[in-house]
This record gives structure tokens, sequence and C-alpha cells, in this order.
């Protein structure tokens, strides 16, 4: 589609919902979901579905649920009202064995080098030392561009790299879905556009369904198809903005530019 230099609001009801034919079921699928926290309402009623490939960020600002909505995705949270699937199965009832989670900090062991942090992420069930588990390993160091660096501990490499194997040990799961919680905001400006762009690669060569938490606009409208935008407390969907800009993007697009506008009117900022 071309760049049209428009970005699309759309009714968060209808933007939300997605089919109601049961065999498109989406990757991701939320529909009023509620969280409490003892008294305090994290989340209040949120719709939202994410199809296969799709990339979506959520956006909004600090306590309005973001953080909380993906630990519901990645069945970190059990008591919730409402429903929460991830490729069609409840994420109660093991639907988030599909899913692959990056925090904001790397999170790495500090004794540990790249690889045994990488193999960390691997599923229970596969031992770290099978040729084959390593062969997966490798290539998730060649993924995300460390490679020579397989023996380094974390203390030798900066922040960039370091995240670098956050996201590897998020992806040695092959999770069909990834979540990542604001996952580049303690980097500098230059490692964090090289970031974005290694997560784009690294999204479009295994057409995973993304999710990403971000209070970064720019960051949300570079990287996604949609951006939804979280607001209030407790949360709400106050709306979704189609990113209507061609891949590959330039950080200028108009199109872009259009997005941010309609994603910082609706923070109101
Ligand atoms: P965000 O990620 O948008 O900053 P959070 O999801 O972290 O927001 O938090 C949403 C609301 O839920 C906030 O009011 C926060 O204080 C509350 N909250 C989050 N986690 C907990 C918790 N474990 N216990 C109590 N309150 C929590």
């Amino acid at each position: 589609m071309p760049s049209t230099g428009e970005a699309s609001k759309r009714d968060p009801a209808e933007a939300t919902l997605g089919s109601e034919d049961p065999a498109a079921d989406p990757a991701l699928a939320v529909r009023g979901l509620t969280k409490r926290y003892g008294d305090t309402v994290a989340l209040d009623e949120v719709d939202l579905a994410i199809d296969g490939g799709e990339f979506v960020a959520v956006v909004g600002p600090s306590g309005c649920g973001k953080s909380t909505l993906l630990r519901v995705l990645t069945g970190l949270e059990e008591r919730f009202e409402g429903r929460a699937a991830v490729d069609g199965v409840d994420v109660r009832d093991g639907g988030s064995d599909a899913v692959g989670m990056v925090f904001q900090e790397p999170r790495l062991l500090a004794w540990a080098d790249v690889r045994e942090n990488i193999a960390v992420g691997l599923p229970a069930d596969v031992d770290p030392d099978d040729p084959a588990a390593r062969d997966r390993v490798d290539g998730l160091i060649e993924t995300v561009g460390l490679d020579g660096f397989a023996e380094s501990r974390p203390g030798e490499l900066s922040g960039g790299m370091a995240q670098r194997v956050s996201l590897a040990r998020g992806l040695a799961y092959e999770p069909e879905v990834l979540l990542l919680d604001e996952p580049f905001s303690a980097l500098d400006q230059l490692t964090k556009y090289e970031q974005q762009d290694n997560l784009l690669d690294v999204w479009r060569e295994r057409g995973a369904t993304v999710a990403l938490v971000t209070h970064d606009v720019e960051e949300a409208a570079y990287l996604a198809d949609r951006v939804v935008v979280l607001g209030g407390q407790p949360g709400t969907v106050e709306t979704v903005v189609d990113v209507e800009a061609d891949r590959p993007r330039e950080r200028t697009d108009e199109a872009l530019l259009a997005a941010r506008r309609e994603i910082t009117d609706a923070l109101g900022v």
C-alpha cells in the first residue's frame, strides 16, 4: 500500500475486538479483561485482538496497565476477569507456551556467558548440551548479531549487546508470539535505533506476532502496524491508530509523523 501520509484512527471498540469468525482466531485475543490488585483496578474491560504476524505497540502513561496486560498474556497473572488467549488457547490453559518475553532490564546471569544466558530461554525439556540445542543457540547468536561473543560474560558487554542477549533468550523458545516490555528504554538513542531495526529484522525473518509496550511514541509509530493507546487509571483503550507507512520505513516518512500526531493527541500531550 502506498504511503498516504495519513494515519487512520479507528473506533476502539471496532478496532480491538477482532473477527467474530471462530476459524480466524487472532494470535492474541483479550476480551473484557479486568485486572485488580486489591482495591486498585489496573485494567478495566480491555479488548484487544492481534493477528498472526502483526506488530502491535501499546503506549500509554505510567500506571495505565501496560505491563499488567503483558503479564496476563504471558500467564504470569492467573487472577483476572475476562478472557486472554494465545492462538485460541486460554492463557490459564497453557496458551502462554507459545509466548516469549523480553523485559526492560536484560536480567542476565552475571556468572554465565552469552551462550548460557540464551540457553536459559530454551524449553524446559530441551538439554542445552544437546547438539541440536547448541545449533539453535548459535543460530540465535548470529540472528542478533553477536557472533564472536558466545563466551563473553554480561560484564564484558555494552548495554545494547546485553539487550540483544535478552532478545535472543526470548526467541530461544521459538515463540510464535513475542511480548516486549519497554526493551529499549534504557538505551542511548543510536543504540536504540540499531536495536529497533534488529527487532524488525527478527520479526520479518521469523514471521512472529509482536506486542511491544513502550512509552516512546516515535518508537511505536516506527515499529508497529497498529498502535493501541491505553489511558487512564484504571487503564482502558483510548484509541487504536493504524500506521500506514510502507516497509522498510524511513524514520522521516510523513505517514509516521501523522501517526505520531494521532497518538500524542490521544495521549493528551
Ligand atoms: P504501566 O506498565 O502502564 O506503568 P502497570 O501495569 O505496571 O502500569 O500498573 C498498573 C496499575 O496497577 C498501577 O496503578 C500499579 O500501581 C498497579 N500494580 C501493578 N502491579 C501491581 C502489584 N503487583 N501490586 C499492586 N499493584 C500493582
